[in-house]
């Protein structure tokens, strides 16, 4: 493939690798999942004798170039640069054609991935690629009209808690499209750092609603829940968390980003959705910090 003007997506493709050299720890068994935003790509990494690996760089027409860090099967990280050429195949396939070279130790090699047509988390042999998946795909949820008019209430309650002298944080929970409970934060007004609103109707949730209703509830909270919260939130057993401004956006008004995810938290317990009408939520923050 020659010339400059070829317009190719990375977004969503599957490459193996096929051929690498002696020094490389990519290697037969090892898949990339890409995704691209404008010029940037970036992708994740694992099999073979990867264990997890991430890259991220720009396209230009058929030039790739990026870093790349992986853990290696016995857990020690590595790390480098690759510039790659894509051609394209007669079957509308794409091969990279990688001149790499380590930055974490001495080595270069020339190496090939090549897509393979993989359905979504299913490699073309029926393998399970799920470790190439985004764990948590927050950021790109589609709302329902639900999830943005359960937002909205929340960001009302948010702008509440300022009106009564507190910061602004409200939460409400929604069982079969109801609304079961309320609350905003009380953090100032009762002299009381458990009063964020998540961990109220966490804590509330666990006295009045039995397990069975709690495991069809959803929060909706004008932010990410903090590790705090989220903690509560592990034990009430929600099934899914709606935030509208997410935990590194508060970071950004208050001067202190929460040290973990509430997904992190939650992982496996609760789903979490998120940022929903995220510029209504932060205009709140804009307005009070
Ligand atoms: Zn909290």
């Amino acid at each position: 493939m020659t010339g400059g003007d070829l317009e190719i997506s990375m977004e969503g493709r599957v490459f193996e690798s096929v051929t690498n050299s002696a020094d490389g720890e990519v290697g037969s068994g090892t898949r990339f999942r890409f995704a691209q935003d404008g010029e940037v790509i970036s992708a994740r990494y694992a099999g073979g004798a990867v264990r997890l690996g991430f890259l991220v760089g720009t396209i230009d027409g058929e030039v790739l170039e990026f870093r790349y860090a992986h853990l290696n099967g016995e857990y020690e990280t590595a790390s480098g640069r690759s510039t790659d050429r894509i051609e394209l195949l007669d079957d509308g396939r794409l091969r990279l054609h990688e001149s790499w070279q380590w930055d974490s130790k001495e080595g270069t090699g020339e190496s090939v991935l090549e897509e393979v047509e993989a359905p979504d988390g299913v490699g073309a042999d029926g393998r399970d690629d799920t470790l190439l998946e985004e764990p948590h795909p927050t950021g790109d949820m589609d709302p329902t009209p639900e999830d943005e008019r359960f937002t909205q209430r929340a960001i009302e309650l948010a702008r509440e808690s300022v009106e009564e002298g507190n910061r602004p944080f409200g939460s409400l929970l929604v069982h079969d499209g109801e609304v079961v409970m309320e609350a905003h934060n009380r953090v100032l007004t009762e002299n009381d750092v458990r009063r964020h609103p998540e961990l109220h109707l966490a804590y509330r949730a666990r006295v009045e609603l039995e397990e069975d209703v709690r495991q069809g509830t959803t929060m909706y909270t004008s932010t990410e829940p903090c590790p705090m919260c989220a903690g509560g939130l592990y034990y009430a057993g929600l099934d899914r968390v709606v935030y509208s401004v997410s935990g590194p956006e508060i970071g950004d008004f208050t001067g202190r980003e929460p040290p973990v995810r509430a997904e992190t938290i939650l992982e496996g317990v609760t789903r979490v959705d998120g940022p929903v009408l995220n510029d209504e939520g932060r205009a709140v923050h804009e307005a009070f910090w």
